[in-house]
């Protein structure tokens, strides 16, 4: 590693970073790996990179040293601020660490960009509140989104259940959400020993890049309905699944061309949105 800060140990221990499970906080100190995470989101050149969870800095030095044109943090942990002070000096003030909870924040207000500037999202998310931040970029309404990409890191089976394909336990919700209007993989696979202290299980980083969505004429809030009623009750046949709609179910299966018998996990992310596009045209009628 070649910056000239101490190893991410040293800092831990200078400023008295003791993990707090409160916050969520396993920590990655091998900048080797944060490099490489680094890597997967892209050119940094032109990228003002978004972190949320900092920490002590490790992926945030991955993403400096990578090339980031800016980083802009947020970190709940004030403990983390002095540390963080220190990367940016190091990094001639192309760090900025804002103090606050991830879910309240305007990102694209925080990062002020400038013209010819990309927006990415880097994160080693905090378990308790991943799946949230994830849900809150992939249902803005606007698309394609103010961001370009994704790279993210979450527990190994939520990250399969982002990249899932139907016929799997794991395909639902949160893979129809990603897939729909976006590209998704899994591309770094992380042990559990990676971390300091290691958590209970695996992690895997996750790159995604938003795309045209499948159809531009359907609502996300009705392909969410569509969805969250047929994974609601995921071993029954979508018929039955699907009767709490406000139309008749068999009606719109048969307008979609999806057999009634089916059950959601084997239902494509391309027939969601024919269902969720029928169902509005039903509902409209
Ligand atoms: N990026 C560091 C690394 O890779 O070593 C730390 C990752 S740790 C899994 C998650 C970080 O998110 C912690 O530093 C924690 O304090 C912070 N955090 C937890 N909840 C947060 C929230 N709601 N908003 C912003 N930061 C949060």
């Amino acid at each position: 590693m070649s910056d000239a800060l101490p190893p991410l140990r040293e800092v831990i221990r200078e400023f008295d970073l003791r993990a707090k499970k409160s916050f969520g906080q396993n920590f990655l100190l091998d900048l080797n790996l944060t490099r490489k995470i680094a890597r997967v989101a892209g050119d940094l050149a032109d990228s003002v990179v978004y972190e949320v969870g900092p920490g002590p800095g490790g992926l945030t030095r991955g993403l400096l040293a990578e090339g980031a044109k800016r980083v802009v943090a947020v970190e709940m942990d004030e403990r983390c601020l002095p540390a963080l002070a220190e990367v940016s000096r190091a990094y001639d003030g192309r760090l900025t660490v804002h103090q606050g909870d991830a879910l309240d924040m305007d990102e694209p207000t925080l990062l002020a960009p400038q013209p010819g500037e990309t927006l990415r999202i880097a994160s080693n998310l905090p378990y308790n509140v991943g799946t949230m931040l994830l849900i809150k970029w992939l249902t803005l309404d606007e698309w394609k989104p103010w961001f370009a990409s994704l790279t993210l890191m979450f527990q190994r089976e939520v990250a399969e259940r982002i990249v899932a394909k139907p016929g799997s336990k794991a395909y639902g919700r949160l893979s129809v959400l990603a897939q729909w209007r976006g590209k998704v993989r899994i591309a770094v696979n992380v042990p559990a020993a990676a971390f300091t202290p290691p958590p209970k299980v695996a992690s895997a980083v996750i790159h995604y890049e938003p795309s045209e969505p499948l159809d531009a004429t359907v609502k996300l809030k009705d392909l969410e309905l569509v969805v969250e009623r047929a994974f609601g009750q995921r071993r029954k046949m979508l018929r039955a699944s699907l009767k709490s709609l406000p139309v008749n179910a068999g009606e719109l299966l048969a307008k979609a061309d999806i057999d009634e018998t089916r059950r959601a996990e084997d239902v494509s992310v391309e027939e969601y949105v024919r269902l969720a596009r029928t169902y509005a045209e039903m509902r409209d009628a």
